[in-house]
Parts: structure tokens; sequence; C-alpha cells
């Protein structure tokens, strides 16, 4: 039972391992491999999205050994299965509070409590919110941030996206399977994204570009009717007709748990190039850790070097 403030008294004794890895994507499950094969049997809370931000994208066309791509949700599952085959858990579960101040660090979740001789942070990223009038109240009702998942509820339908990134494009493109129309609004007259999404975007038919121009409103009682535009450069303002509006304009890194425990740089969490973070023992990975590249493969193989250090903190523990 503990006594710190934040933790639940709840009677029921923690549960100890060796590893604990918070968060189920690419890095968590790929820490939880390479923590597994060093036969230290790691388990892994899932958080509330296993297969993490991955899972939600329809195809990978740039992970590694699919040269024909492959599902997104599909590649968390073939992550779990190969972990799992050499030892991990899985668990779905939640961290609600951490204590890093002393060792075995201390976890408590939504189904009970944790003690852990080391800790592998991939806890990823959530996307960001317009924080337009409407937003909130219209999410679920036309306003969405993955296409892949509800993509189907807009055939025939007309659909914005905001955005110029990769996320804006890739999602674009593949809303334009539903939709009957693509309309990608971006802020700017110069797309972020990669040149093979831009050259896709720019020569599919259905997708067309409103430059220069943010949505500062979700319209709409029941459901989503339209967007209220506004003109960066002219500041004029008009009402757009659309059933869906679909946002990708970043995300920002799941990590306010640590705020105070580890040493941060605008939200991620600092770690060096061994993914070791301001914490002996706690090891971060994926985006998280991660304001440069946000790619898969990055992730993964920031999740395979955690488990390598977090192992060899072990071993140098137990000499
Ligand atoms: P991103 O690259 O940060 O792009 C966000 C976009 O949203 C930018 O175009 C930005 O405009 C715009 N934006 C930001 N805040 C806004 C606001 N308040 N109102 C209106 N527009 C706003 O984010 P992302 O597209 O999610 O990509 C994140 C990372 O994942 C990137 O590193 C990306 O390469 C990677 N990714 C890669 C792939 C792939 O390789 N296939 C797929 C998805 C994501 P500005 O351009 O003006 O800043």
């Amino acid at each position: 039972m503990f006594n710190l403030s934040g933790f639940s008294t709840s009677k029921a004794e923690p549960r100890h391992t060796r590893v604990l890895i918070l968060g189920a994507g690419p890095a968590g499950l790929s820490a939880a491999l390479y923590a597994a094969r060093a036969d230290l049997q790691p388990i892994v809370l899932t958080g509330t999205q296993i297969g993490g931000q991955a899972a939600l994208t329809h195809t990978i066309e740039n992970y590694p050994g699919f040269p024909e791509g492959v599902g997104g949700a599909e590649l968390g599952d073939l992550f779990q299965k190969q972990a799992e085959r050499f030892g991990a858990t899985v668990e779905f579960d939640s961290a609600q509070s951490v204590d890093l101040s002393v060792r075995p660090f201390r976890v408590v979740t939504d189904n009970g409590q944790y003690t852990a001789d080391t800790l592998i942070v991939a806890t990823g990223a959530s996307p960001n919110h317009l924080e337009v009038p409407g937003e909130a109240e219209l999410t679920g009702r036309g306003v969405s941030y993955c296409g892949t998942c509800d993509g189907w509820f807009f055939k025939d339908k007309k659909v914005v996206v905001v955005g110029g990134g990769d996320s804006a494009l890739e999602e674009g493109i593949f809303l334009t399977r539903f939709a009957a129309s693509v309309t990608v609004v971006h802020r700017r007259d110069a797309l972020r994204a990669g040149a093979i999404l831009q050259k896709r975007a720019r020569e599919n038919p259905k997708i067309d570009f409103v430059w220069n121009t943010v949505v500062t409103e979700a319209v709409g009682d029941e459901k989503l009717t339209a967007v209220r535009l506004k003109n960066l450069q002219s500041g004029e303002e008009s009402l757009f007709s659309t059933d869906g509006l679909f946002i990708f304009i970043g995300h920002t890194p799941n990590t306010q748990m640590f705020a105070g425990q580890l040493k941060m740089n605008g939200g991620y969490i600092e770690v060096d190039e061994r993914m070791r973070t301001s914490v002996p023992g706690v090891y971060a990975a994926g985006e998280a850790a991660d304001p440069h590249f946000k790619q898969v493969v990055v992730s993964a193989g920031m999740g395979a070097a955690a488990a390598i250090e977090a192992t060899r903190f072990l071993q140098e523990m137990s000499a």
C-alpha cells in the first residue's frame, strides 16, 4: 500500500516487474520485444489505444520490410504477437500517476498498482484540436481526428480537411475513397507534407485546396453542417457547407504525468542518445520523446534502444 499523495490506498499489493512499459504503440511494443528476448518478462500497459497512432493509419507505406505497405492496425497486431511470443504481457490498463522518486518506481493504474525496477515511457502523442467554437460539441457528429476510423461515415459526402502536413494529405487522400469531395483548408499557401503525398493529393480529382485560410467555427446543431472560414490575407469570412471536418494540425506528446519528475523540453521528455531520461532507470521512446522525426520506424528503433539500455541497467544493478 502506498502512502504518497496522489496514490491510491487500495489494499491490493502492487505487482512487481523488472521492466514496465507505458504505451503499446511501435515504441512500446518494440521495447517489449527486446526486453522479452532478454528474458525480462516485461509488462506493457496499453493505455487507451493499442497500436498507438500508427494503428489508426489505414496503410503504412514507409515501414521497411513491407514493399506493398501494411495496415496500421495489422502492424500493431504483429508487433504485439511478436513481443508476446517471447514472454511480454500486454495489459489493457492505463497509468494514472507515477512516482519516480524512489526505486522500484511506482505506478498507479486504472486497475491496480505496479512497482518496476525500470520504466520505459512510450506514451505517444495525441492530436491537437483547433480550439474553435463548435469543435468539441460536434466531435463524433461530423468533427473527427481520424480518417481511417470515421471515413466510412462520409460516403458520397463533402468533407473538409484542415492542415498542410503529411497527416492532412495522407488522410485526405484516404478520405477520397468515400467522400464525394475533399477540401483541404490550409493556413498558408505552401504545404508542409512530403513530395510524394503532395503530388498524389494535387493530382487527385476529388481534392481541392483553399489556401491562406483557417476554420474559425464548426457549425451545426445535432450534426455538423458547415464550417466558418476566414481568409488570413483578406480577413474575409465565409460559411462553407460540409458534412465532415477532419482536423490534422499536429500532435502534443502525452507526457503531462511526468511533469516535475522527468526533464522535459517543449512537452517532450528529454532523452540522451541512449534513450536515458533525467532519472536513472527510466527511459523514453517514440513520440513522447521525439520532437524531430515522428515516424513508425524511428519510434520502433527508439523502443528497441530503450529496452537494450534497461537491460544493461538491470545487469549492472545485479552485478
Ligand atoms: P505537422 O507536420 O506538424 O503538420 C501540421 C499542419 O497543421 C501544418 O501544415 C501546420 O501549418 C498546420 N497547423 C498547425 N496548427 C494549426 C492551427 N492551429 N490551425 C491551422 N493549421 C494548423 O503534423 P502531421 O501532419 O500530423 O505530421 C506529424 C509528423 O508525423 C511529421 O513529422 C510527419 O512527417 C509525420 N508523418 C509522416 C507520415 C508519412 O511519412 N507518411 C504520415 C503522417 C505523419 P504550417 O505548415 O503552417 O505549420
